[in-house]
């Protein structure tokens, strides 16, 4: 059984069991396991002595998380599943780690990725695929599927990932999670690899919203080292919520069965004290091209300093004649198919004469997603729709067609163009595969998101 956070604490405080019992059962699980699911690059053996010197009032008492590997642990490995950082290790904590100690939380292993975080499924690590815990010939989703598989498969109780256009999302509902998206600038990015800095945000894996909640609240927070963030979060909840149904997500190329089981899920809600509207958010249709367009440039721009100078395999350095060789070198032989296909995508849309075509279009169109929310939040509270067209794939299905990868992000990408709060949940589940639900708030609203979603997971898990 799952065992959350808020269940390990009450236990550990009580004198049920023992942080050796804690932790040596889910390394127990990782030696068992992790040979076949791949889940973690890293695996760390202290977490016990950590969790004894822990005082047991802290918020995250008996919380042991797997740590998506874009994230510093200083002194520790950081590869963000690139060969271009295989030996790199950390020069100091992210923000989000050093909060986790300090609020009492302990680290297990650091989990698998896609490549600095572009992709779907996790099939573009160079350290290999993670396999879905639940039906391993299927992806767990990605670019956070290592952090995502492991809280799944009982590896640890917790997880934290980066979500710039769905990746904390679309693993957590394929691998039947919980799995959260703050505001933008609520968490801070500091010592998180940056992917596309305007959409980027740092969140939770958890095995329920209570957890993911208990989470965010320890590591959000204004943070010097990261300009974007601030402290206006809103803490005032709403009795009454009001949930908005887009029409736009329920169209062409969603599954029947994803379909089904969120109609399912709308009717169970239906039946309680909510009250449901249909929306409209007209210019959804755009979202996913212009997602690709400034996520791609802003990529370019990020990937610059893995030169193998400041960033690098810095042992090709001697072995090359000229600078320019360097870094052909490097990046040549240090980059995957899929960042080296973006780098070309990014740099091409911010040249002169396709800037405005591309990029300057593609930012207006941000503006036109974010006014779309805008008006529909003027309806309702919170906007609830699929986080994912398709159940699970399966392995190598999608790798050799990028678009059609890129597809499965079509529904989490437009909480990144507005910024907004997006927690996914799950809601059942189709042919052994489980169903996400993501509901979306307004911008700091994340008390009205957390309100809303415990009340859902009651009705739909029949707690
Ligand atoms: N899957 C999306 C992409 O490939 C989102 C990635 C992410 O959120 N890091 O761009």
């Amino acid at each position: 059984m799952k065992t959350t956070i808020k269940e390990t604490q009450e236990k550990l405080r009580s004198g049920k069991t023992s942080p050796k019992k804690v932790v040596s059962s889910f390394l127990s699980r990782i030696k068992e396991r992790n040979k076949e699911i791949n889940a973690l690059l890293s695996v760390f053996e202290n977490a016990q002595e950590e969790m004894e010197k822990k005082d047991k009032n802290l918020p995250l008492y008996g919380a042991v998380f797997v740590i998506k590997d874009n994230i510093l642990i200083k002194g520790e490995r950081c590869t963000a599943g690139s060969k271009i950082l295989e030996h790199y290790i950390a020069p100091f904590d992210a923000t989000v780690i050093e909060k986790i100690k300090e609020k009492g939380g302990v680290f297990i292993g650091k989990g698998n990725l896609d490549e600095f975080a572009m992709g779907s499924s996790t099939e573009n690590s160079s350290f290999g695929p993670t396999k879905n815990p639940l039906n391993t010939q299927r992806v767990p989703g990605g670019s956070s599927g290592g952090p995502a598989a492991a809280v799944a498969d009982k590896m640890c109780n917790a997880g934290i990932g980066s979500d710039t256009g769905g990746s904390i999302r679309q693993p957590a509902a394929f691998c039947g999670v919980v799995g959260f998206k703050p505001t933008y600038g609520t968490v801070s990015r500091s010592g998180v690899m940056s992917m596309a800095s305007s959409f980027d945000q740092v969140g939770p894996f958890a095995n329920s919203v209570e957890d993911a909640k208990i989470i965010f609240e320890a590591i959000q927070g204004k943070d010097y080292r990261d300009s974007v963030t601030s402290d206006l979060l809103r803490k005032k909840v709403k009795n009454k919520i009001k949930i908005g149904i887009p029409k736009e997500y329920f169209v062409k190329g969603i599954e029947e069965d994803i379909k089904k089981n969120i109609e399912k899920a709308i009717a169970k809600i239906k039946g309680s004290d909510f009250e449901i509207e249909e929306i409209s958010l007209p210019h959804t249709e755009y979202a996913l091209p212009a997602y690709e367009i400034i996520m791609a440039s802003e990529v370019s721009a990020n990937m610059a300093r893995y030169d193998g100078i400041r960033y690098g395999l810095e042992f090709e350095r001697p072995k090359a004649k000229t600078i320019e060789e360097a870094y052909l070198k490097n990046r040549g032989e240090g980059f995957g198919k899929e960042v080296k296909r973006r780098i070309i995508l990014g740099t091409y849309s911010l040249s002169a004469g396709y800037y405005d075509a591309y990029y300057i279009k593609a930012q207006k169109i941000r503006s036109l997603i974010a006014e779309d929310f805008d008006k529909a939040f003027r309806k309702v509270d919170v906007i609830l729709t699929p986080v994912t067209p398709t159940l699970p794939f399966k392995i190598g299905e999608k790798i050799e067609d990028p678009l059609s990868m890129h597809l499965s992000d079509i529904f989490t990408v437009t909480a990144n163009l507005a910024g907004l709060p997006a927690i996914s949940l799950p809601c059942g589940e189709s042919k052994g595969l489980p169903v996400g639900a993501q509901i979306l708030a307004k911008r700091f609203h994340e008390d009205i998101l957390f309100f809303a979603t415990e009340k859902f997971e009651k009705i739909w898990l029949n707690k």
